[in-house]
């Protein structure tokens, strides 16, 4: 067998302020919103998706992100970054002092239609305007892909219908591209094989994880992307996210654990992990829930048990 040879160092963006919070039908206060992205702040994380410019209709529970980036722009050594859907998203984003976009297309024109309301080539193609605003602004602007695995309509997504989505991407000049497990359909072999096709067909090209633990497989699934060398990833304090097809279930993999399995293999964050469990417990609190945290129930292996008194052993 080959020596397993992995990075030793990976970055986390904490994406709950967006992803997390969107999932909430209760109205979370602009105060309470800015305190939990401080309190993530002080974890050590360094990057952050802080909201998403769509709509006011469309997501009412982020109609205040101008609001949220104001109250937090003086966090400068974040990096945060906005989800923008069109045009007008990007436009209210610059304004707002937002210095990396990050846009938002399905992998599949089912997902796409019930998103976005528009297939995947006319939503990308809709991308030219925002990128040329972009640069003009000097902001970067990274490409997500929504549902890149497996589509709640659609079933297995196909490979070369990724490659051919990252290839317009890359001739619109974007460098970064996120894959998402959005619903929690992908496995590891799937993530290790898709992975490493694009891998050797975009060599230029960063790609980041951003897994859903619906099915329990995201900690497999950030195994599979490390073991291609992927750096970056996503998660959500708390693990909120939630999934809009299944009311109840995990959402995003949990920042908390996340970081806790990559510190276990010795692979370093960056993150203060007691902090992040007593962020986790305040954000479960303030919320009212979780979205399925390994370290809210069981706590980190290093926190051991007191022994039990030989009396009180069970043979087995
Ligand atoms: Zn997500």
């Amino acid at each position: 067998m080959p020596e397993l040879v992995l990075p030793s160092k990976v970055t986390i963006c904490e994406v709950a302020p967006r992803d997390g919070f969107q999932a909430e039908t209760n109205w979370i206060p602009t105060e309470e919103k800015i305190r939990i992205i401080r309190a993530l702040a002080d974890t050590g994380v360094q990057s952050m998706e802080i909201t998403s410019f769509v709509h006011p209709k469309a997501i009412p529970q982020l109609k205040d992100a101008e609001e949220v980036v104001r109250g937090t722009e003086d966090l400068t050594n974040l990096k945060f970054r906005a989800l923008v859907p069109n045009v007008k998203g990007a436009e209210r984003a610059i304004n707002a002092g937002i210095t990396k976009l990050k846009l938002m297309l399905s992998a599949t024109d089912s997902h796409s239609l019930s998103n976005a309301n528009s297939l995947v080539e006319k939503v990308q193609n809709g991308f030219e305007p925002i990128i040329e605003m972009a640069t003009k602004s000097n902001v970067t602007v990274g490409g997500s892909i929504s549902v890149a695995f497996g589509c709640p309509y659609e079933g297995k997504v196909s490979l070369e219908r990724i490659i051919d989505i990252v290839d317009r991407y890359k001739g619109m000049g974007i460098e970064e591209v996120s894959l998402a497990d959005t619903t929690g359909m992908a496995n590891p072999i799937q993530v290790y094989h898709f992975l490493g096709k694009l891998k050797a067909e975009f060599p230029n090209t960063v790609f980041s994880m951003h897994l859903h633990n619906t099915r329990g497989m995201a900690l497999a699934n950030a195994f599979a992307a490390l073991q291609q060398g992927v750096t970056l990833f996503d998660s959500s304090i708390a693990g909120l996210g939630g999934c809009p097809y299944a009311p109840g279930a995990s959402g995003n993999i949990a920042t908390e654990d996340l970081v806790h399995a990559f510190e276990e293999m010795g692979i370093s964050t960056g993150m203060d992990l007691d902090r992040l469990v007593s962020t986790a417990k305040e954000v479960k609190r303030s919320i009212g829930h979780d979205g399925g945290s390994y370290m809210l129930q069981a706590g980190p292996c290093s926190a051991l048990s007191p022994e039990p008194k030989a009396q009180e052993k069970i043979d087995i």
